[in-house]
């Protein structure tokens, strides 16, 4: 396979020194088990945590220790380690090779600059940073970096709940054809489990952070391969990708219970429905033009008049304002344990429940788009709620008995309301988006009998089953090729239009954010026509149908003005 004369090291430790040379190694910081801090800098010869004093060490073995002190005398094991992959030098290898430099330097240099939207430069998130701070934009070899993270379980089926957290950058320098690749990616943490760190990942964040400081404050040297020369080089954080419980964490915003949408913040529209014991978010007619005929349709929505301005996305003064009594309060998981026991009795509505590390970087005020929503799973789990609730699958559909209890509670659709029949009978009346047999019959048979090219999507036709009339076990890639290419066409010839006419707008609207290149201009028009598409989807499906996810579609495209495309901002490349 090698050419003869490869020099390949000998053995396992001899190519751990080369690697070492290179300056590819990582350090090892031990952790308090509780996530409050790590033993690094002045607290590195600490033998327990400070604040929740749980020792250092692994200490099950307490008791057998005892016995056999003399035999685990020095072999003490740490509690929790975190992997550190020190950045700078993996910084100053992008350089050493005079293709990559060069590639380092095509946002500038490479682009073609016709209005249209291909790469994060072009974005005006990124335009506006680069006004802000001209010295470091003046040279185009300073390093823009994407951070992400998620959980995932290295053990696979053998520990269910395991969850170990890589942190990964990604240098938006590069072209596209190279910048979201998997060998453009840099490892920096490799945070421990068994569980998620939670808002404590800011603890783990930490030596991260202070390098990305130092990046931005002094920069590093570093020798440019293609020009020859030495130079300073800086690094920025451009902003962070996660799925929307990783938001969550990295924000600070909680993306649960009644303020779950971070973009809406303290003015999302949420609504807490009794039977099915669950928030729904809705008020989409603010999103609408003024005056539009929607806002005046009460009895057709949720029983209301809505005439209110859409929300804007909180800015950095408000979010300063917002979490400044929350500095310097442990992120540790048993004093925001305790912290929440107490706040509970308060009943502090309010959504924050730290201050972002990165708001420790100078420039992170100055960002538009701190944190981007995924639209992968926001893709994933719309088409879920559609597919189980047309199909009216049993215990996935968002329309089910308690849905209807709720529609009675609002007074609105009183034609769906449950029809008593004898004593304890009732019955739940047809609505207008479920499909008939026949149709459900006839829906299924087309993904049946799809048939993709090798590498497109996986084998649909395998996840339908025609006997129990439903689809299950979708990957988020099958859910994304159904959205967007699939169910427009199996829809047709089903249901009545006023329904599927808004469901095939969605399909259009995920296409069409989801594309590869982006104008202003298009996406203007996206952001009004999916305000006018979620309202025509207020009106058909029930409220259980709103899950916060389906909400979150209406955000997108305005990110996507700001961010750019969405694929070097979602989880596809990172999940993989
Ligand atoms: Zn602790
Ligand atoms: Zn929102």
């Amino acid at each position: 396979m090698l050419p003869s004369n490869a020099k390949l090291p000998k053995d396992h430790y001899e190519a751990k020194k080369i690697v070492r040379d290179l300056g590819l190694g990582y350090e090892k910081i031990h952790a308090c088990p509780n996530d409050c801090m790590l033993f690094w800098k002045q607290n590195v010869n600490l033998e327990a945590c400070p604040c929740c004093k749980a020792s250092r060490w692994k200490t099950n073995e307490a008791s057998v220790a005892s016995k056999h002190a003399s035999s685990n005398k020095g072999k003490k094991k740490a509690a929790k380690i975190l992997r550190w992959f020190p950045l700078k030098r993996r910084l100053q290898r992008l350089f050493l090779e005079p293709d990559l430099a060069s590639s380092m330097k095509w946002h500038v240099n490479g682009r073609t600059d016709d209005g249209v939207m291909r790469h994060p430069a072009e974005s005006g998130a990124w335009k506006m940073f680069d006004s802000k701070h001209l010295q470091f934009s003046s040279d185009p070899r300073n390093v823009r970096l994407g951070l992400a993270a998620d959980g995932f379980n290295p053990f696979g089926i053998m520990s269910t709940s395991h969850s170990t957290w890589p942190v990964m950058l990604v240098p938006y320098n590069l072209p596209p054809w190279l910048c979201m690749k998997r060998s453009s990616m840099i490892l920096s943490l490799v945070i421990p489990g068994p569980t998620s760190p939670g808002i404590a990942i800011d603890v783990y964040l930490e030596p991260l952070l202070e390098e990305l400081r130092e990046l931005w404050d002094v920069g590093v040297q570093a020798y440019d391969a293609s020009s020859k020369e030495v130079f300073q080089l800086r690094a920025a954080l451009m902003g962070t990708i996660n799925d929307f419980p990783a938001y969550a964490d990295l924000s600070g915003w909680s993306t649960k219970g009644e303020l779950a949408c971070p973009s809406c913040a303290v003015e999302t529209d949420s609504l807490y429905l009794i039977n099915g014991h669950k928030f729904c978010y809705m008020g989409h007619r603010r999103w609408l033009d003024v005056d539009h005929h929607f806002q005046k349709e009460s009895l057709l929505f949720d029983g209301s008049i809505d005439t209110r301005l859409a929300p804007e996305p909180p800015v950095a003064s408000e979010i300063m304002c917002g979490t400044e009594h929350l500095l310097g309060r442990c992120l540790g998981r048993k004093c925001q344990l305790a912290y929440n026991k107490r706040k509970r009795r308060e009943e502090d509505p309010i959504g924050w429940r730290k201050r972002s590390i990165f708001f420790t970087l100078p420039y992170w005020e100055d960002h538009k788009l701190r944190h981007n929503l995924d639209v992968m799973h926001i893709e994933k789990n719309v088409m879920d709620n559609i597919l189980s609730t047309l199909l009216n699958v049993k215990d996935q559909t968002k329309d089910n008995y308690k849905a209807r209890l709720d529609l009675a509670e609002m007074g609105i659709r009183s034609e769906l309301h449950l029809q008593r029949k004898g004593d304890d009978k009732y019955i739940i009346p047809a609505a207008c988006f479920h499909m008939t047999l026949s149709e459900r019959d006839g829906f299924l048979q087309v993904l049946k009998d799809i048939a993709v090219p090798d590498g497109y999507a996986s084998n649909i036709s395998r996840r339908v089953n025609m006997k129990e009339r439903k689809i299950s076990g979708l990957k988020s890639h099958d859910n994304h090729i159904l959205m967007q290419q699939l169910f427009p066409i199996a829809l047709r010839g089903s249901l009545p239009s006023h329904v599927t006419r808004p469901l095939i707008k969605l399909a259009c609207f995920f296409r069409e954010v989801c594309s590869k290149t982006l104008t202003v201009s298009n996406i203007v028009t996206l952001e009004a026509d999916i305000a006018v598409t979620l309202c025509e989807l207020e009106k058909i499906f029930p409220p259980s149908f709103f899950t916060v996810m389906v909400h979150l579609v209406i955000h997108l495209a305005a990110e996507a003005k700001i961010g750019g495309p969405v694929h070097y901002r979602w989880m596809y490349p990172i999940e993989r």
